[in-house]
């Protein structure tokens, strides 16, 4: 059917309203004289309906017509952003993997032209490059986590689990960092019986690794990291708290994106993807849970994550 314009469906309407009028009028009232003043009256009543059907079905069109165009911008919007984040990331992905490597690649010039007979540095050049070869692995194996947690592929597989006994576990394995930044790694408050949650435990015990290496990384040296255990209802409540260098009031809103690093961290020297922390978010996001941050500029930071309890 052809479309028609508002003009032509306000007269219509107005046409179709003034007729009722019409008809009904003039079947109640047979008389003459009555006749001549209703049927001026009628056509009055036809401009006024039509005035006013016109303006209403305009104003609705504008509305919808409106919305239809905040809705687009809004598209375009979300296109662009989707456009500078694949970028930035490629940018990111390709920075970072530049350093080590050109590293390797420096290395390894060094050794064919010479080096490889002088006892000083071969050896040494080999481990610098077997350094820059585990960087790359681990920016490989992070990107590769985050890819999968990001399209959805990485479900959490749940199980039962003792937390405390996860946490033991990462301050095992973080046990030597610690000790040469000379950070004691701890448990906050008593802890007498196990904590049991419900969660992915090696999604968790990656969760737990990242907050506390950071915890040591940006620890001052005989500094603590502390890991707390809260009941709350049906959720428990998880705190990694150090007494580090704490993160600056301007990087703290952005420090779970991916690649963001502190400008200190990136001027200190600490290595770093800037991925841990948006891996660590995207993880607890993928159980249904929430992770904030708490942090005081020299003083020192607080994670705090939940889990769901174990019934
Ligand atoms: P990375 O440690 O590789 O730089 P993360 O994603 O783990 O990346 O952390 C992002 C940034 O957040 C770090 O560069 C650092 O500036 C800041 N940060 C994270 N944890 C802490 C902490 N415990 N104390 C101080 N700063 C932190």
């Amino acid at each position: 059917m052809k479309k028609l314009s508002t003009r032509q469906i306000s007269l219509i309407l107005s046409f179709i309203f003034t007729i009722i009028v019409y008809v009904v009028g003039v079947v109640a009232y047979k008389t003459g004289s009555f006749f001549l003043i209703y049927s001026v009256s009628t056509v009055i009543i036809f401009l006024f309906a039509y005035f006013l059907i016109r303006f209403l079905l305009n104003m609705l069109i504008s509305e919808k017509v409106e919305q239809l165009a905040k809705n687009q911008l809004q598209e375009i919007e979300r296109l662009k952003n989707l456009e500078r984040y694949r970028r930035d990331f490629i940018g990111n992905v390709s920075h970072e993997l530049k350093t080590p490597i050109f590293n390797i690649q420096g290395y390894i010039l060094t050794l064919l032209e010479g080096g490889l007979e002088d006892p000083k540095i071969n050896k040494l050049y080999l481990m610098r490059s077997e350094k820059s070869i585990d960087r790359m692995i681990s920016i490989v194996e992070d990107l590769e986590s985050i890819t999968k947690l990001e399209t959805g592929e990485l479900k959490p597989q749940y199980s039962m689990f003792d937390i405390v006994k996860v946490t033991e576990e990462v301050f095992e394995m973080e046990h030597i960092m610690s000790k040469e930044q000379k950070i004691s790694l701890q448990f906050a408050g008593e802890l007498n019986k196990p904590v049991m949650v419900n969660a992915d435990k090696k999604r968790i015990t990656e969760v737990l690794m990242n907050l506390i290496t950071n915890g040591i990384k940006y620890g001052k040296k005989e500094g603590y990291v502390k890991v707390g255990f809260y009941d709350f209802d049906e959720k428990i409540k998880i705190e990694v708290s150090d007494n580090g260098t704490g993160i600056d009031k301007k990087d703290l809103p952005r420090i779970f994106e991916r690649f963001y690093r502190g400008d200190k961290s990136r001027s200190s020297g600490q290595r770093g993807t800037g991925l841990g922390l948006s891996i660590v978010k995207h993880i607890i996001e993928a159980h249904n849970q929430t992770i904030n941050v708490q942090s005081v500029l020299d003083e020192g930071t607080t994670f705090t994550f939940t889990l769901e309890k174990a019934k």
